[in-house]
């Protein structure tokens, strides 16, 4: 193929995943706006980020960092400590269109699902529950695909996208049923085995997705897994608000919770607050939407491991 022909292909498939990108984007925000939450602009640099240990999928990698006015600042992993801050100064309700970078090792580019720099939409609600959220979520999903299905006929026909709307109650797994069943590829089985997104329920991970008090080792927290091989595309939890707790968990993870700057200060004064949320990969959605293959298809900017990008 030349390579004019190849811009031209290219740019055709982008131009088409850029209209579904906006239709999501605008669909998405304009949700979280009617349901009353406060658009937060994203944080890049902070002293503080999410460790991403020990998630069982995110586990290893390490933030980037650069020195300015003689501090070390980390390029966020994500906003969870800052969405948990911003609870407690007060907001009830609140969104970020936040980018994240993270250095994944390059051997994730053949999971067509990873990527260096992406972007996540991620909210939290104070005093929510994990029922709640797993009902918003899925009202969120559910009326998400009605609409592109109905405002991107024209792109999904190019792209030759058959999308299902969804039904619900979205199915529920726990994880450590599906570690025993499937071992390590449980992800890509029970992916493959839906029609529609899939729940797992109780992932032990980082220290700020709470432990249920009631049954200690279970988690309230939850991923969402999309259909078709397409894997997941939320995570998120109840987060832990008491300073015994949170305290326990950081120290048992071997982090040093006087390296969390605010979060530290507020939790140690017993002062955040009962939250819950989760984040949405932006790219992932997007990926699943348009039906294409590899996260690289729906960036106009390709950040995949290990390549080193030209722009
Ligand atoms: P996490 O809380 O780490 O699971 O991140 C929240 C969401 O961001 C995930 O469910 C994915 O949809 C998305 N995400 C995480 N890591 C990546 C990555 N390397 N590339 C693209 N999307 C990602
Ligand atoms: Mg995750």
């Amino acid at each position: 193929m030349s390579v004019q022909i190849h811009i031209k292909e290219t740019n055709k498939v982008k131009g088409v995943v850029t209209n579904i990108q906006t239709e999501t984007l605008s669909y998405l925000t304009q949700y979280f706006l009617k349901n009353k939450f406060r658009w937060l602009l994203p944080v890049i640099l902070s002293p503080v980020t999410d460790p991403l240990w020990p998630d069982p999928r995110s586990s290893g990698i390490k933030p980037l960092s650069v020195r300015i006015y003689g501090n070390e600042m980390k390029l966020m992993h994500s906003m969870i400590l800052h969405k948990q801050v911003a609870i407690a100064l007060g907001l009830k309700r609140v969104f970020i269109l936040s980018p994240n970078i993270r250095v994944e090792p390059p051997e994730k580019i053949s999971t067509g699902r990873h990527a260096f720099e992406f972007t996540q939409l991620d909210f939290e609600i104070e005093n929510a529950t994990l029922d709640y959220i797993l009902r918003f979520v899925e009202d969120l999903f559910v009326s998400l695909i009605a609409h592109i299905k109905k405002n991107c006929v024209e792109e999904l026909e190019i792209l030759g996208r058959d999308l299902r709307v969804p039904r619900r109650p979205f199915r529920k797994y726990y994880y450590t049923d599906l570690v025993e069943e499937h071992g390590e590829s449980w992800e890509e089985i029970i992916s493959k085995d839906n029609r529609d997104p899939v729940w797992v329920l109780s992932i032990p991970r980082e220290f700020y997705d709470r432990e249920d008090p009631q049954r200690p080792g279970l988690y309230r927290n939850y991923d969402l897994i999309l259909p078709e091989g397409f894997g997941e595309v939320l995570s998120g939890g109840e987060r832990e608000y008491q300073w015994e707790r949170i305290k326990k968990r950081m120290l048992k993870d071997g982090l040093k919770p006087e390296d969390y700057g605010l979060y530290y200060d507020l939790a140690r004064k017993n002062l955040l607050r009962p939250s819950a949320g989760a984040g949405i990969g932006i790219e992932r959605l997007v990926r699943f939407i348009a039906g294409l293959r590899h996260i690289r298809d729906v960036q106009l900017f390709e950040r995949i491991p290990g390549v080193i990008p030209r722009i």
